[in-house]
């Protein structure tokens, strides 16, 4: 189903251009002339996104957003204010009105939908959260939080971080760490982890990406500091999960103001899902890699084929397979195979997106759905997968012994009327090949059926 998005704007052209551009990336594109119309559609439509214009005659941007942040029925919608000037007072200001994200007139292509899949991505965590917290129970209020919060900083080294750290306000419990796998042990206690993007000797994106697949970490919002200039790693973060950036240079302004809204997301999460039934959870999940158990998964790759029948958007699919994974059981016993599962996941979620569904699909097998993606595109993020598995092998805790791992995979592109069962038998013979051919490899299914 594709996501509505409402774009609000008092001059005609720019809401026709945004228009056509979402549009040709098929979300479902509603407008409106002025912050009440804004409103009144906001409660009627529920739309997935709000593009907010700040300069508007009448009620502005920032008095729409704020209404829009005090209406029980329209505060979860994300906002995304778009500012004709890159003016830092406009984004403070937008942060406090309850803002989620900026854009800068004219707003670039690339930009705009990397933040509004982001943007997507939360709105759907938070929509499932919803809906299950819908059982008679009273919505939350979307509360400011008080200040306080635990703050983890990664950069290059010491230094950098706590410059970082110090920009935060006082009343933030926030420290700095120069070396990465301690910020990861500590980002399993931090209510907000912001990464140094912008360093060439710190490899950021990784630690990102690192934090997301653990399954300890994975809800723990993340903020990263990226070079202004830098699109690329800025969509790249976004892809990968990161919920926000900011640029340097750094205002301290915007930086409380990016972790306020941060903070004031996760308890909000949190509450919610302080109330569910854990067992919600764990009934999607494998609780050994982390990874979306079985069931799931294929729940999932049958979401995505109705995807391909109604918006004709490729599907693929990958069945993994450890290589030798019996030998390993075999040889070092049944931890030491728990523990090569779970650093397998733990490369193999690194070279996913966010939006990529990997799950659990046998003892050692995997499947991943790639949505909105051709067979040439899941063969190049599963042959980064495959090298990233078997370029270091697996050191074990307890022995230190040390385990060479290799990943077989067969990856098939859905037909039109392909069922889920044709579908992933295709990928079975794909990596049923894959193996005879001598294993450590990523094989493509034929295109056309026999
Ligand atoms: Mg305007």
């Amino acid at each position: 189903m594709s996501a509505r998005i409402l774009v609000v704007d008092d001059i005609e052209t720019n809401r026709r251009l945004l228009e056509a551009r979402l549009t040709a990336e098929y979300f479902d594109v509603l407008m409106a002339p002025d912050g009440p119309t804004c409103l009144d559609l906001a409660r009627s439509e529920k739309p997935d996104v709000i593009l907010l214009d700040i300069m508007m005659p009448g009620m502005d941007g920032f008095e729409t957003c704020r209404r829009l942040k005090s209406d029980p029925e329209s505060r979860h919608i994300p906002v995304v204010m778009v500012t004709a000037l890159d003016e830092r007072t406009d984004r403070i200001r937008g942060l406090e009105a309850g803002a989620d994200e900026f854009l800068t007139k004219p707003v670039d292509d690339v930009a705009l939908f990397a933040r509004v899949r982001s943007l997507l991505r939360l709105t759907s965590v938070m929509d499932e959260l919803r809906q299950r917290e819908s059982n008679g129970v009273e919505m939350l209020p979307y509360e400011p939080a008080n200040g306080d919060g635990r703050v983890v900083v990664a950069a290059a080294d010491q230094a950098a971080a706590h410059r970082i750290a110090r920009a935060l306000p006082a009343s933030l419990d926030a420290h700095g760490y120069g070396d990465p796998r301690i910020a990861i042990s500590q980002a399993r206690h931090a209510d907000l982890v912001i990464v140094d993007l912008s360093s060439p000797r710190f490899d950021g994106l990784r630690l990102c990406a690192r934090i997301r697949s653990d399954v300890e970490t994975r809800q723990v919002p993340l903020l990263g500091v990226v070079d202004e200039m830098d699109k690329r790693t800025m969509v790249r973060a976004l892809d990968l999960g990161v919920n926000d950036v900011i640029s340097r240079p750094l205002d301290p302004g915007e930086l409380s103001a990016r972790s306020a809204t941060q903070l004031k997301r996760k308890r909000y999460a949190d509450a919610l899902r302080d109330r569910l039934d854990e067992s919600l959870e764990m009934s999607v999940r494998d609780a050994l890699t982390g990874l979306f158990n079985r069931r799931y998964t294929v729940s999932r790759l049958r979401q995505a084929l109705d995807g391909l029948r109604t918006n004709h958007e490729p599907v693929t699919t990958a069945l993994i397979d450890i290589d030798h994974f019996k030998r390993i059981n075999d040889t070092w016993g049944h931890n030491a195979g728990d523990q090569v599962l779970k650093e397998i996941c733990a490369r193999l979620s690194e070279q996913l997106r966010a939006i990529d569904i990997a799950g659990r699909y046998g003892g050692e097998e995997f499947l991943v759905v790639f949505s909105n993606t051709t067979a040439r595109d899941a063969c190049d993020a599963m042959e980064r997968a495959r090298l990233a598995v078997c370029a270091t092998p697996v050191t074990l805790r307890e022995t230190g012994d040390i385990i060479n791992v290799t990943m077989s995979v067969g990856v098939a592109e859905a037909f039109l009327e392909d069922s889920v069962e044709a579908l992933i038998e295709r990928a079975d013979t794909a990596l049923y090949e894959a193996k005879r051919s001598g294993r450590n490899r990523v094989i493509e299914a034929k295109r056309k059926a026999a």
